[in-house]
């Protein structure tokens, strides 16, 4: 039974010419799929509109060839070329129940225009503002690009519409959009009446809003995804600007989409920002129009969804990430099981995805991208195929989700783990700052298990070779993880660092099982680069040591880039006192401390410290796997026919990868072997027929 104070979610909302059947909006967001991989982005789509979301939007569709945004992957819609790929996403939402959005974009000054090699546009005559600085600049627009701007967005429409679309977006949000720099004061210097003066900014927005309303004709909804701040006060949109464009667009567009005006900002991680972290931005705009208004901010409570409905702030609960961590959490929220959402841990690895060009993959949900190239379901997963019985030895992410998802194949599973908790890596890491939000991996794994009367959990039971040998267990899952290396191998030193004398060394592991520094000089060597080298230095720079952080990369946590957590990651190591020095290594360790020397000219300083924390490689734990493989001979007569190791054990990487590596052993066993060596569906780019025209 649903709960009555989430009725209201329930609600149909109409959205101009189209009728949403609840408030569950799946905003655009990216998946790195886009126009390389179609299919996989069509099923993907298809399982969210399944998941019961309203309304299913694409990503941003770049509308010309004067908008390209390589190397990042988003869809096109250049020409009629790119409509069979539209189309094919659109029927497949409606095929799951959901109208289909559209985010149309022009990227204006910041599409680089890699492949295309357009000059880029912009308001003004500036370089582009990219994220990889890319040495070109964007040329200010004439009057007569202007008015190419709009037939191409018109154009866009109309073909968004032959194609299915219910909704058509103008995006002029998180600085990525050209309209966004048209709004803002920081970029639009011009002195026609398309700039300077606020009244002036939104004209093109203006504008355009008209031409897709014209040009939908009724026919389609027309969205506004507007930034409503930039957070950088009197430089950029302001909440009084914004109210006066809302205020005078009320009514233009059939709904508004409120976003900040950085992506960083917009997407913040856990470790940065909390649920609903929007609501003061948004909160009052509702009330300048007649329209629906929908918003994000990480929203997994159903409590904190209904009252963003309920306090007025809006009509329509946005989410991006809380739909990829879990595709049905409308369904599970209508179906009274909202204890069953897997909830988002906010930790951006999805957006990884967009940053490293490769298809999303997500920490809670590792169907996540798997829908079409594997088969792979976010809820449903086929039944057992024989009567085995498992041992999964660990109960990290792997071996719990291992657990989980072979026991809700139905197999008879054990599960031991030679600690007093479930959770692994997870359980330790999440009580670092910042990272509290991650135990929700933990969680929603231990509320699945609890209920698989086919899965029996045994906590502080470390298991040997010999033991595992003596149970008769068909198939023995090794899920032990994996230790950071004390002796400082990593990517900068591939053999053990130097030493003549040594102050006190701790690994990441040390630290997170309550070891401390002797003395109050700490040294943090991160080669490393994702976040775990600056949330220690956070850690003990928040207990009061004096810490400096040493790395051989140009930032802080550099991976982060990728989350959009290395600007914050930053702001926050140098404000908790610690002292960063980037572009060196640790070459030697000393009595007194270390020697570091810089990557680029090699020249060296002693650095004194009391203890060295070495953030640099790990070593899967892999004694068990070993030995049991050594003693291969014995299986038979212990009934085992197969013993694998699975995620860090095997081989260490993101939490992320472990959780998809437990569900793949899952997911392949009794299945049987793929005919090649490409175990997964693949699409591939049709070849130009032969005769083209060759070159010159
Ligand atoms: P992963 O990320 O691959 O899931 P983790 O390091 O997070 O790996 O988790 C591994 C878990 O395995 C830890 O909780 C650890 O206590 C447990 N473990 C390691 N060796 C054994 C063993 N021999 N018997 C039972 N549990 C083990
Ligand atoms: Fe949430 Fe992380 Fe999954 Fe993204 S990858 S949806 S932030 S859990």
């Amino acid at each position: 039974m649903r709960d009555p104070r989430h009725d209201v979610l329930f609600e149909p909302v109409r959205i101009g010419p189209v009728t949403a059947r609840n408030r569950f909006f799946q905003v655009p967001h990216c998946t790195g799929m886009g126009y390389r991989d179609p299919s996989a982005e069509a099923s993907l789509r298809q399982v969210k509109a399944e998941g019961g979301w309203a309304v299913v939007c694409t990503e941003q569709v770049e509308i010309h060839p004067t908008s390209d945004i390589t190397p990042f992957i988003e869809l096109r819609i250049w020409d009629d070329s790119d409509l069979p790929a539209l189309e094919h996403i659109a029927a497949r939402i409606h095929d799951g129940g959901a109208l289909a959005g559209i985010e149309l974009a022009h990227n204006g000054m910041n599409s680089p225009n890699l492949t295309t090699r357009e000059p880029p546009i912009g308001p003004v005559n500036l370089p582009v503002a990219t994220w990889g600085h890319d040495p070109v600049q964007a040329r200010a627009m004439t009057k007569s690009d202007i008015a190419s701007l709009r037939g191409w967005h018109r154009e866009a429409v109309l073909r968004s519409l032959a194609v299915g679309y219910d909704l058509v977006y103008v995006y002029a949000g998180h600085a990525l959009s050209g309209l966004h720099y048209f709004l803002s004061s920081r970029y639009n210097s011009r002195t026609d009446e398309y700039g300077g003066s606020g009244r002036n900014r939104p004209r093109l927005l203006s504008e355009i809003l008209a031409d897709a309303r014209e040009a939908a004709a009724g026919r389609a909804a027309v969205a506004c995804r507007i930034t409503v701040n930039e957070l950088l006060g009197d430089d950029g949109i302001t909440r009084a600007e914004i109210e006066e464009i809302v205020g005078e667009l009320a009514e233009l567009p059939d709904l508004w989409d409120f976003v900040l005006g950085s992506w960083e900002d917009d997407s913040v991680t856990s470790r940065f920002g909390p649920e609903a972290g929007q609501e003061r931005y948004v909160r009052g705009l509702k009330k300048l129009t007649t329209k629906p208004v929908v918003g994000v901010g990480r929203f997994t409570s159903p409590d904190t969804m209904a009252r963003q409905i309920r306090e007025g702030i809006l009509d329509l609960i946005g989410a991006a990430r809380p739909s990829i961590a879990d595709p049905f959490l409308p369904r599970k929220i209508e179906q009274g099981r909202a204890q069953d959402i897997r909830e988002c841990i906010g930790c951006n690895i999805c957006v990884s995805g967009d940053f490293t060009m490769s298809p999303i993959r997500c920490t809670q949900n590792p169907a996540m991208g798997e829908e079409f190239r594997r088969g792979w379901h976010p809820e449903r997963i086929r039944p057992r195929e024989s009567a085995a019985r498992i041992l999964i030895v660990g109960a990290g992410p792997a071996g719990l989700e291992a657990a989980r998802a072979l026991g809700q194949r139905g197999y008879d599973v054990v599960l031991t783990e030679a600690s007093r908790e479930l959770g692994g890596r997870v359980a330790a890491e999440s009580r670092l700052p910042g990272l509290h939000t991650w135990r929700r991996v933990i969680d929603y794994r231990e509320q699945q298990l609890r209920r698989m009367a086919n899965v029996g959990t045994y906590l502080q039971s470390r298991m040997s070779a010999g033991e595992v040998l003596e149970h008769g267990f068909d198939h023995v899952v090794v899920a032990t993880g994996a230790s950071w290396r004390r002796d400082g191998v990593g990517r900068w030193h591939t053999r053990a660092i130097a030493a003549d004398g040594s102050p006190q060394v701790l690994t990441p592991d040390d630290l997170v099982a309550g070891r401390r520094p002797a003395g109050p000089r700490v040294l943090v060597f991160d080669d490393d680069h994702y976040y775990l080298g600056g949330v220690l230095a956070e850690l003990l720079a928040g207990e009061g040591y004096q810490v400096q952080l040493v790395t051989p990369a140009a930032h802080v946590s550099a991976w982060t880039a990728n989350t959009l957590e290395l600007v914050k990651i930053r702001q926050r190591v140098m404000r908790a006192g610690v002292v960063v020095q980037p572009n060196r290594a640790v070459v030697r360790l000393t009595g007194a401390g270390a020697i570091t020397g810089c990557v680029f000219t090699g020249e060296q300083e002693a650095a004194e410290a009391d203890a060295v924390v070495l953030v640099t490689a790990r070593l899967p734990a892999g004694e068990l796997y070993a030995e049991l493989h050594a003693r291969a001979p014995e299986w038979a007569d212990a009934g085992i026919t197969s013993a694998t190791a699975v995620g860090d054990a095997w081989a260490p990487a993101t939490i992320a990868a472990a959780v998809w590596s437990g569900r793949r052993y899952a997911e392949e066993l009794d299945a049987p072997a793929p005919d090649g060596p490409v175990p997964f569906r693949r699409e591939l780019t049709a070849l130009a027929p032969r005769g083209s025209p060759a070159p010159g």
